[in-house]
């Protein structure tokens, strides 16, 4: 299928491994002009330079830390000095640090909003008027399963993440109508660094293999495997895309069934 976005320019965020860099790769092979974000600036650089030999085509990136505001502006200033306005918005981020309820400080709130929140209303605000403009714009946002079922152990990430979903199903209303479409792509279990950093967490806390935790994860999976990032970079090119234009206000679950919801 050709998504119709070749030529158009996407700033992919936190894209330097897992789901933001699947994202890259998939936005790449469909022809945009990528402008790619994270923090560490050695592992982004290998990122962009990957994905342009796959492409043959310049990926331009800047090391940023999205939960700090100055971080944010200068990033914003970087993507404007080279594209002048984007197209397409990919929202993504690090997880707040897990914790329950009543152990998280209001400080750990407070991470959490700068983190998962202000960094995606900050780019909102930089992006949506060169969208408008244009008459033409993509935000799509990775955000989580949790924001459907809660997650005992990622407090944080069940809050912030359902806010920023209300918020963003809010703005997609304001937006339609000038041919912008805001969506989520909410990931169950995608086997990225960052799942198996929480193996090991888990596996240093409360002993066992790594077998035994990969095992505990596809009991409530019925695709009885864990998502790939490709699976998700292509999910989020779709909704990227052009024949994805009538999709708004909606979030996707790439989860392999696990949703226990209907809707
Ligand atoms: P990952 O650890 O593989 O990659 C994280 C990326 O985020 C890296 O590029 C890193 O540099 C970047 N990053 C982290 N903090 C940042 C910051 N403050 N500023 C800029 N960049 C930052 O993680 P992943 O598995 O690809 O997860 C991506 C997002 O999806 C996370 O928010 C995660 O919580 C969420 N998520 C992942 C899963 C999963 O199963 N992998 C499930 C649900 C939600």
């Amino acid at each position: 299928m050709d998504l119709g976005i070749s030529g158009k320019k996407a700033l992919v965020c936190a894209a330097s491994k897992g789901i933001g860099k699947a994202a890259a790769k998939s936005l790449a092979e469909a022809g945009v002009e990528l402008f790619l974000c994270a923090r560490g600036e050695d592992e982004l650089k290998a990122a962009a330079d990957e994905i342009g030999k796959l492409t043959d085509k310049k990926v331009h990136f800047m090391p940023a830390d999205l939960t700090n505001k100055d971080s944010r502006e200068n990033l914003v200033k970087g993507v404007q000095e080279r594209f002048s306005s984007i197209d397409i918005l990919v929202h993504n981020v690090g997880g707040p640090k897990p914790s329950i309820v009543q152990e998280t400080q209001l400080a750990d709130w407070r991470k959490g909003f700068d983190q998962l929140f202000e960094s995606v209303v900050h780019l909102n605000e930089a992006f949506l008027p060169g969208m408008k403009k244009n008459k033409w714009g993509r935000i799509v946002t990775v955000t989580s399963l949790s924001v459907m079922e809660p997650i005992g152990t990622i407090a944080v990430s069940n809050a912030m993440r359902s806010a920023v979903t209300a918020m963003l199903k809010t703005l997609a209303d304001e937006v339609a109508a000038e041919n912008i479409t805001v969506n989520c792509v909410a990931p169950g279990v995608i086997y990225t660094d960052r799942t198996e950093e929480r193996v090991n967490a888990l596996m240093k806390e409360k002993g066992g293999t790594k077998e035994d935790y990969l095992q505990d994860y596809l009991r409530s999976i019925p695709a009885k495997r864990l998502g790939t990032p490709e699976e998700m970079g292509a999910t989020i090119a779709f909704l990227a895309s052009q024949p994805a234009a009538y999709i708004t206000g909606s979030t996707i679950c790439v989860d392999g069934g696990k949703r226990r919801s209907t809707y």
